[in-house]
């Protein structure tokens, strides 16, 4: 969509986290709430409309884009959090990196069986991130309804990863 206030924003980074990464950083649109509250309502207007019934936010970005969308629809928020974490008792899913892996977690309690979960993150890569918490939310006996981001770097076919799940990115580069 053209009229997307957040597009403008999106501030390209070279070589981080390492040489030959080029990074989108998505602060500058935390700094204008218009724009802020427009991917939110946006992605919002998606997860009602997939029917979802919790969202699930994967850390840390994902945090500071789903609770909001969750407050709106006044449906609860379940966190996707990074190994070690999370205090009680959890279940785990690894992905790989370019070089090792990361684990992400989630509470065994975070969701209840059959709740129709919308993952939200900031963005979709390679997609190891939203198909490890894809699989989280399966364990615990949900269903992904749906995947919400801002940004797809479709080049990196990452919605390969998640073929069963309808993606909604804002922006595709
Ligand atoms: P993936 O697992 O799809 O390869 O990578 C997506 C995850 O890494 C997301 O959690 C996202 O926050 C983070 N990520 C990877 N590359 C970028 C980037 O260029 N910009 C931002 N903001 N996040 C990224």
């Amino acid at each position: 969509m053209s009229d997307l206030l957040a597009r403008d924003l999106i501030r390209d980074v070279p070589d981080f986290p390492k040489p030959g990464i080029l990074f989108k950083d998505i602060t500058p649109v935390l700094e204008e709430p218009e724009a802020f509250r427009q991917v939110c309502r946006l992605l919002a207007e998606d997860a009602r409309a997939r029917g979802a019934d919790v969202i699930v936010g994967i850390e840390s970005r994902g945090f500071l884009f789903g609770v909001p969308i969750a407050l709106d629809l006044n449906l609860p928020f379940a966190m996707a959090r990074k190994l070690g974490k999370l205090p009680y008792d959890r279940i785990s899913e690894e992905y790989a990196l370019e070089y090792g892996t990361n684990t992400v977690e989630m509470h065994v309690d975070a969701l209840q069986p059959g709740q129709k979960a919308y993952i939200v993150d900031d963005l979709l890569a390679t997609g190891g991130t939203a198909a490890a918490a894809s699989r989280l939310v399966k364990r615990l006996g949900g269903v992904v309804v749906g995947f919400g981001c801002l940004i797809e770097l479709s080049f990196l076919n990452g919605r390969a990863t998640l073929p069963d799940v309808p993606i909604k990115a804002l922006m595709e580069f």
